[in-house]
């Protein structure tokens, strides 16, 4: 067993095309064996079975001439009959015994005959065994002559050394057969699994071409029926992905370079234009106080640049344990009031106790912060902002609802885009809060649902597993 395994190891440790020729050649180089062990063992039985057959005929004809010549096998008829069917089938040992098993040619006395008469006469069937007499090693049959019962047996003999000269060539021719055939079949077999490691090489060359320059190109498929198929088809989709992926990312930075160009810009030609003259000390500070603003949100945005790449890394299920969300949403209801009191805008909560949730505090906090500082921002002064969360079934809901401008109707389905600003928010924030939740929702296994109308107020549901 550990011979097999360390065998299957090393096997593994070759080139396929080495596996391939390698098991080519066995299963040749085995069947062969076996066809010729089994050519072998049919023409030894084929020429034994033919040899017993031979040897009882003639026997039986000559246990019954005797039978009906003489009940006396010791009788002068008996040693005519036998002399008479020495004539006929020459080159056979023959003789007879008495019904002790004696040979009736004294001078040819063998106990094996005799064991082998004895055997007969007591089974009254043809006994059969094999014999060295002089240098010829025979095959002897013994069968019973009856007349009125048992008389004696003529035992035959036919000399198989011829046999099994022949057998031991035919085992010889054989194994040379084999020896040649060795280095033939690993040629072939090499050649054959050339063939079917062509496809790999040809496919692998063709993977090879692909790099981050071309990653629209695709592997050509080859037909379903071909085992390639499979493992191509996978390759091409993981290509989609990392295209896919490649090209977010592409565009990512695009954007980043646009949303950060543009306050640059504003900075510079800021400081620019009051740099061109001498001025009163008023409108270097009014210049510095614009500065300053763009630079404020400039560090804002960055920051929610910042965040979204890490909401985007977020491992789900690592580093996530038991949240107390209960104590988080009404540490954000405080927050809300805070933020909310300048517009004075009503913040209501009803929060159900002890709903825990297995993720990341701190980005669940940051995902609650963005829906509540959208509320805040979105909703005119004197409106009313609801918190509340229960729990449903295995699932915790959270609803964030306030009586704010509402969102139309046609960009719902558009505000979880990082960069996207509606129409009527556009100079109120950078469109990355919502992006920023759905990714880190998303990477806490749940979702988030939106009801809006506009100049009423929206309600962002969010529904997390417990
Ligand atoms: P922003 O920083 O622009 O608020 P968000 O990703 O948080 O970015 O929101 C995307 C857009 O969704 C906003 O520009 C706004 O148009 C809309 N939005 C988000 N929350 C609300 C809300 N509570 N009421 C109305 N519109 C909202």
């Amino acid at each position: 067993m550990a011979w097999a395994l360390s065998c299957q190891t090393k096997m593994k440790q070759l080139s396929i095309r080495a596996q391939l020729t390698l098991l080519y050649s066995i299963s040749v180089l085995a069947t062969l064996t076996v066809l010729f062990a089994s050519f072998y063992l049919v023409t030894k039985s084929y020429l034994f079975t033919e040899t017993d057959r031979a040897l009882t005929f003639h026997a039986s004809q000559i246990a019954k001439d005797i039978s009906l010549n003489t009940d006396n096998v010791f009788d002068s008829q008996t040693r005519e009959i036998l002399d008479v069917s020495s004539n006929y089938t020459p080159g056979l040992f023959l003789t007879a015994t008495d019904t002790g098993g004696h040979n009736i040619y004294k001078e040819e006395v063998s106990s094996e005959i005799q064991d082998l008469a004895n055997k007969a006469l007591k089974a009254n069937t043809p006994a059969f065994s094999y014999s060295t007499i002089g240098e010829t090693k025979l095959r002897l049959v013994a069968f019973p002559i009856t007349n009125n019962g048992a008389i004696g047996t003529v035992v035959m003999g036919h000399p198989i050394d011829v046999y099994e000269k022949a057998l031991n060539q035919l085992k010889k021719i054989a194994l040379v057969i084999l020896l040649f055939l060795i280095a033939p079949s690993i040629v072939f077999g090499y050649l054959l699994s050339g063939n079917a490691v062509s496809s790999i090489k040809s496919l692998s060359q063709e993977m090879s071409k692909i790099s981050s320059e071309n990653l629209s190109k695709r592997v050509e498929i080859p037909s379903k029926s071909s085992e390639m198929f499979d493992l191509v088809s996978k390759f091409n989709k993981l290509l989609d992905r990392i295209n896919e992926a490649f090209s977010r990312e592409k565009q990512f930075i695009g954007e980043v370079a646009h949303e950060v160009k543009t306050p640059l810009a504003v900075i510079k030609s800021n400081a620019e234009i009051t740099l061109l003259k001498d001025r009163a000390p008023s409108e270097y500070k009014k210049s510095l106080t614009q500065i300053l603003e763009h630079v404020q949100k400039l560090t804002k945005q960055l920051n929610s640049l910042l965040d979204f790449a890490w909401s985007q890394t977020l491992d789900s299920n690592r580093q996530f344990v038991s949240v107390d969300l209960s104590k988080l949403l009404l540490t954000i209801c405080e927050d809300t009031k805070q933020l909310a009191a300048p517009k004075n805008i009503l913040v209501q909560s009803n929060v159900q106790k002890d709903l825990t949730v297995k993720g990341k505090e701190d980005k669940l906090a940051q995902v609650f912060f963005n829906f509540v500082d959208n509320a805040v921002k979105y909703t005119p002064i004197g409106g009313k902002i609801f918190i509340s969360a229960i729990k449903a079934d295995s699932e915790v809901i959270v609803d964030l609802k306030d009586t704010g401008v509402g969102i139309p109707k046609n960009e719902v389905k558009n505000i979880f885009t990082r960069f996207y600003r509606t129409d009527n928010s556009a100079t109120l924030g950078h469109g990355l809060g919502l992006a920023i939740a759905h990714s880190i929702v998303t990477a806490h296994n749940g979702r988030i649902e939106v009801k809006s109308t506009p100049n009423k107020g929206s309600l962002f549901r969010v529904v997390l597993p417990i």
